[in-house]
């Protein structure tokens, strides 16, 4: 596979922290599963937060910090912590895509959402939507621009936008200046994993009467 488009410094960073929302750490994860390109950035950015901690002023505990310690021990580890995941050689889905999803990608419950989109919302916890796309051959997505950041990554096929081409394995990552409009370039349906942190802004009239049934 040929990744040619990456994550922002600040994204991997906020995946290093845990601090982005579910489907974005889940899309990340997605992406490393892929890439070892960004696997090695995310150890670097894994180093950085631990050198952050270590150059932090030691301040005084309070007198049950060690009992909120061992309640942490409780809570259910990071479904997403993937860094450890070796890619395998010929899997159609990242595995912690294909370990949420739990069956193939056609037997998946998609709707109809116009005319050559489908969708499925992952319905993830959390701000923002986590949903796959997949769009026919020759459709666009309406324009729109993102009132906060929007990460996608390319399953199958490719599109096209104001930024260039996007194939299996590339991400885009999106902050809310940007505004696009992404068609699909070959005659393959293209199936995408978006997770935003905020809602879409569609801007044009076609994407205003689409908005409501997209839910977007
Ligand atoms: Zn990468």
């Amino acid at each position: 596979m040929k990744i040619s488009h990456h994550f922002d410094d600040a994204t991997l960073m906020a995946y290093s922290a845990g601090s982005l929302p579910q489907g974005m750490a889940l899309l990340v994860a997605c992406h490393l599963h892929w890439c070892e390109q960004c696997r090695e950035r995310t150890r670097e950015t894994d180093a950085v937060g631990g050198a952050m901690l270590d150059s932090l002023t030691p301040a005084m505990l309070t007198d049950d910090a060690l009992n909120a310690v061992l309640a942490c021990l409780d809570e259910p580890e990071q479904e997403f912590s993937l860094s450890k995941a070796e890619p395998l050689a010929d899997d159609h889905l990242p595995a912690p895509l294909a370990q949420v999803l739990g069956k193939p990608i056609d037997d998946l419950p998609w709707k109809r959402i116009g005319y050559g989109v489908r969708q499925l919302d992952l319905e993830l916890d959390g701000p923002g939507a986590t949903r796959l796309l997949r769009i026919s051959p020759g459709v666009s997505v309406p324009h729109h621009t993102h009132s906060g950041n929007e990460l996608t990554l390319i399953l199958q096929g490719s599109y096209s936008d104001e930024m260039g081409r996007f194939c299996r394995g590339d991400v885009a990552d999106l902050d809310g200046e940007v505004s696009h409009q992404p068609i699909v370039d070959t005659d393959e349906d293209c199936i995408c994993l978006i997770a935003t942190d905020a809602p879409l802004k569609f801007s044009g009239l076609m994407g205003r009467l689409v908005q409501p049934f997209i839910g977007l």
